[in-house]
């Protein structure tokens, strides 16, 4: 089920250009009415329903319209991001209220190398079809290949 935007809670990222749901949603879904300072799902039949903007906003203002056999009758869950954790609220459809918290990151912020264990390729290597890291990262000697016979 796609997203939506909450305009109520929704602050446009305080007038950024590209707000944090703009800059995270692969499908470039996620734009900001700039006339009215809010973001909106502008084609949500091409949500992946990935989420990754309704966990990234910090004004929690990006709902999701839950599946039937998950939050059905006005049941609801919604993510609330700290710098170190998700929170998940689950509210059911007899009241009750759950919460459960999960570590987003077991680094510290700032800590990581991105290309440590990737250095940067060689002319030879850009040339060839394997990924970076390929065959290494996937474990095994070298990738299958399709036979023309
Ligand atoms: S991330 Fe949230 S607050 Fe920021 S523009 Fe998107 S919906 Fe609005
Ligand atoms: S759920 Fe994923 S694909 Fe859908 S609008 Fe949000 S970020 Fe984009």
């Amino acid at each position: 089920m796609p997203t939506y935007v909450n305009p109520d809670k929704c602050d446009g990222c305080k007038a950024l250009d590209r707000p944090a749901c703009h800059h995270i949603c692969p499908t470039d879904l996620m734009v900001l009415d700039k006339a009215l300072g809010k973001a909106y799902n502008r084609e949500p039949d091409q949500c992946w329903e990935c989420y990754a903007c309704v966990k990234v906003c910090p004004q929690t203002a990006i709902d999701m319209r839950g599946y039937a056999d998950v939050v059905p009758l006005g049941a609801s869950l919604a993510p609330l991001r700290g710098t170190d954790s998700i929170m998940w609220t689950v509210k059911f459809r007899d009241g009750q209220t759950k919460r459960f918290k999960y570590p987003i990151r077991t680094t510290a912020w700032g800590s990581i190398e991105p290309q440590k264990y990737s250095p940067t390729p060689g002319s030879e290597e850009l040339k060839n079809q394997l990924l970076c890291g390929e065959p290494k990262w996937l474990m095994v000697d070298q990738l299958p290949v399709l036979s023309k016979n």
